[in-house]
């Protein structure tokens, strides 16, 4: 039974708290949201991210993470800071929503005490929160409480915010009004498609995160593929570019939540100060940002292909100490972009270090790298 006082108390104190659009659903998922996860799925979109393949049950059925499920919040909390980002070739390109604290965090702790909160109301109350990480198709549930509509890029789009903000979804126990869904107001625009660097959408509605740059730096642990390289310019953790040319977030106001405005020295930051990051700086300097998820060897891995993709041959030198850094991964990508910046010059350089290599997927880098 629907108790509608608590539920009017409960999307005003989700707003209190940051959480500026708040929907309610009833479970199950549509057929239609399962069917187009299994798709892609089938599709091998994914990548590596074998985490989705593997809970794909819980994503499908969320009954399996909450017995007596009933009843679905889901939220947007906005990060937009009304900032720009970074044009410019020789300073990194952080996408927005990880300029700040990690959300996962600041999310999270939200959430535990709304819970707490509800719990002093409804004592009998049994909540399953998802922030990201928890195995949930928050997307498909956004849809389903009418919080936005699939853009064409596949991010959630509300009509009145833009597409910039942290989806977080709460199970419970409780039953609640559904919200009705919301129009697709996409229409004939295909911008996204058009601006994508990697054309990773491979067709309205269809990321192909295999090609996505926010996989690519964020995501995969490995080598980005040499033939994408260039195309990932400055980006050195996650990329905007399709919510950017959005025309509906011209609707994005700045959040105010201080914790997503610019930490220091993360945003449009000279690509060069991050070579010199050891283990113990990449730590400290991003405890508690999202970037930490790429560890240093992903992060600098990024780094490289960037300064590679700088066109400004002086921030070679820079590369010079990565060339023989303890981690393969940077070594090779280091490899790719002293050999970009130079060309022939490079030559030198690299036969040094082929010489000592013992990696055979670096010294395979180094090859091509000195063939130019
Ligand atoms: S850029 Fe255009 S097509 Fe892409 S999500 Fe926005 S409105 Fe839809």
């Amino acid at each position: 039974m629907t108790d509608l006082k608590l539920q009017q108390e409960v999307r005003e104190e989700l707003v209190r708290r940051g959480f500026e659009i708040v929907r309610f659903a009833r479970p199950p998922l549509g057929a239609a949201a399962r069917e187009r996860f299994a798709e892609w799925l089938a599709k091998g979109f994914q990548g590596s991210m074998g985490y989705l393949e593997r809970r794909r049950a819980e994503r499908l059925y969320p009954e399996s993470l909450l017995g007596d499920l009933r009843g679905v919040i889901v939220l947007g909390h906005p990060y937009d800071c009304g900032l720009p980002n970074t044009e410019a070739p020789e300073a990194g390109n952080v996408s927005r929503y990880a300029w700040g604290r990690d959300y996962h965090e600041v999310l999270g702790e939200k959430l535990r005490d709304f819970q707490a909160w509800l719990r002093g109301r409804r004592p009998e109350v049994s909540c399953y929160a998802g922030v990201d990480a928890a195995p949930i198709l928050e997307k498909a549930w956004a849809e389903r409480a009418g919080l936005g509509w699939l853009g064409k890029h596949t991010n959630i789009i509300h009509p009145e915010r833009g597409s910039y903000f942290f989806l977080a979804v709460l199970l419970t126990n409780l039953e609640w009004i559904p919200d009705a869904p919301e129009a697709d107001r996409c229409g004939t625009c295909t911008r996204c498609i058009e601006v994508c660097p990697t054309r990773a959408i491979v067709a309205p509605y269809q990321l192909d995160a295999r090609l996505c740059i926010s996989y690519l730096t964020i995501e995969l642990k490995g080598p980005i593929p040499r033939e994408l390289r260039p195309l990932i310019g400055n980006r050195i953790f996650g990329c905007d570019d399709c919510q950017e040319v959005c025309p509906w977030n011209r609707f994005s106001r700045p959040t105010e939540e201080g914790s997503f405005y610019p930490r220091e020295g993360v945003r449009n930051q000279p690509l060069v100060s991050f070579l010199a990051l050891d283990e113990a700086g990449f730590r400290e300097r991003f405890a508690g940002s999202a970037i930490l998820r790429a560890k240093r060897r992903g992060f600098l891995r990024n780094v490289c292909v960037a300064i590679g993709n700088s066109r400004s041959p002086e921030l070679a030198e820079a590369l010079v100490p990565a060339l023989s850094d303890a981690e393969p991964l940077v070594r090779g990508h280091a490899a790719w972009a002293y050999a970009r910046l130079l060309g022939a010059a490079a030559r030198p350089a690299l036969e040094r270090s082929l010489a000592t290599e013992s990696d055979p997927w670096v010294t395979e880098e180094l090859t091509a790298a000195r063939a130019g």
